[in-house]
């Protein structure tokens, strides 16, 4: 790529990396076409499959900030100061993520997050493309082409460069797989998950404390909820695939109802839809994708989970995602040679993302055997002094 190039960009995805990255490069003029396999969430409302929440944390909010977005983001976020840790006897202690308020977290809809990045990157000049699902790349001749999930038609596109922001089950990385080997490897949890509701309380308000991220740990697997601004909580249960309890021994909605009764008791009257909720939500199963290798050449590039999709419980994943986006946006501004661009992006977001995946890890363990711990507690509390 020379400097008389065109500063075009294919972005595949216009989820939450795909939009921002798309923010980014408008904003400093750049021609971005994001293609979105989705329908516009902006005119038939959001169906994102799933984790309703997120926990934004400040790494995240830098990039928001870098792309005018956090005022807009914010409004809607709610405050997280630390985590509510409910113990089997039903009590509960605060254990501050900080000294002070300068010290949060931030829970934010996905949804709503996506509109609102969205609706950026268009202001900003993007030019967004819905219901275009990559299905095939052709490297050689720079050819991409899009499915119409409505009529089944296909669009073809001739590309400078692919961005890959699809997400986990990236159609980009499985087509960058038939061209070269980017080292890829899958590890399976063994745990999955499922999202309940409870509602607001009859007076409307959050029917239990709404700054805190709310954890019931219980050893091999765990609760937590966190807030949403309309005055509910997004509760995710964590169970083993395998084992008793598991998703393969608490299968119906009766069976939740009995494991919340023997183990989530103070939790079981604020979820009055828990069978209801068990039953319709889908069980979305954790892992971590490992790749040596994000890009080829100057042709095509991958970032956020379709690069390094981890488990959810360093809540980083999708900050993890925005730093890559300000990453790479920094790189392409400041060097016309695109190869070299995405080496370098690489070579400074892999092995962060590599740590960020291996914390991502570890937490679980110490979210769901050790935050009720007594050592671990008293530890927390002289670090408090
Ligand atoms: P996605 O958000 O998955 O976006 C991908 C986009 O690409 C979507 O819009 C999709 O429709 C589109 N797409 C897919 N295939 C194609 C195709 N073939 N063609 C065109 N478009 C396509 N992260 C946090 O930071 N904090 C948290 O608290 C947190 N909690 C989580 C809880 C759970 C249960 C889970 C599963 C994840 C959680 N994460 C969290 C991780 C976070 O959701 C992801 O890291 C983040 O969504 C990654 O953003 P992305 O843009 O890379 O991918």
């Amino acid at each position: 790529m020379n400097n008389a190039a065109p500063k075009h960009l294919t972005i595949i995805g216009a989820g939450l990396a795909g939009a921002l990255l798309a923010t980014l490069l408008a904003r400093r003029g750049w021609q971005v076409d994001v293609y979105e396999k989705r329908g516009d969430p902006r005119q038939q409302g959001y169906q994102g499959g799933r984790s309703i929440n997120l926990a934004l944390a400040e790494r995240g909010r830098h990039a928001l900030r870098l792309a005018g977005a956090d005022d807009a983001v914010m409004a809607q976020a709610v405050m997280m100061r630390g985590r509510m840790v409910h113990f089997l006897d039903g009590r509960t202690d605060l254990q501050r993520y900080g000294r002070d308020d300068s010290e949060v977290i931030w829970s934010v809809h996905r949804g709503e997050l996506n509109l609102i990045l969205l609706q950026i990157a268009e202001d900003a000049g993007a030019q967004l493309h819905f219901h275009r699902g990559l299905h095939s790349v052709d490297f050689e001749r720079r050819l991409a082409v899009f499915h119409d999930d409505r009529d089944g038609s296909s669009h073809e596109i001739v590309f400078d460069s692919l961005v890959g922001a699809d997400g986990a089950g990236s159609a980009l990385r499985g087509a960058m797989k038939q061209a070269a080997d980017l080292g890829e490897r899958t590890e399976f949890l063994g745990h999955s998950y499922k999202e309940l509701e409870i509602p607001p309380a009859a007076d409307g308000g959050f029917s239990i404390e709404p700054n805190a991220l709310h954890i019931w740990p219980r050893g091999r697997y765990m609760c937590i909820a966190l807030p949403n601004d309309e005055r509910t909580f997004t509760v995710t249960l964590f169970l083993p695939n395998e084992g008793e309890p598991s998703f393969a021994s608490v299968r119906s909605g009766a069976d939740a109802r009995a494991l919340f009764e023997r183990d989530f008791a103070d939790a079981l009257p604020l979820i009055p839809q828990l069978e209801e909720d068990f039953e319709r939500n889908p069980t979305g199963l954790l892992a971590t994708l490992y790749l040596d290798r994000w890009h080829l050449d100057d042709r095509a590039v991958l970032l956020g989970d379709a690069a390094h999709a981890m488990v959810p419980f360093h809540g980083q994943g999708m900050n993890c995602a925005f730093e890559d986006c300000v990453a790479l946006a920094e790189r392409l501004l400041a060097d016309d040679d695109r190869a070299r661009a995405f080496a370098e992006f690489q070579a400074r977001r892999l092995p962060s993302a590599r740590a960020i995946q291996a914390m991502a890890l570890e937490n679980y363990l110490e979210m769901r055997d050790r935050v009720d711990d007594d050592d671990y507690l008293l530890q927390r509390a002289l670090e408090r002094e």
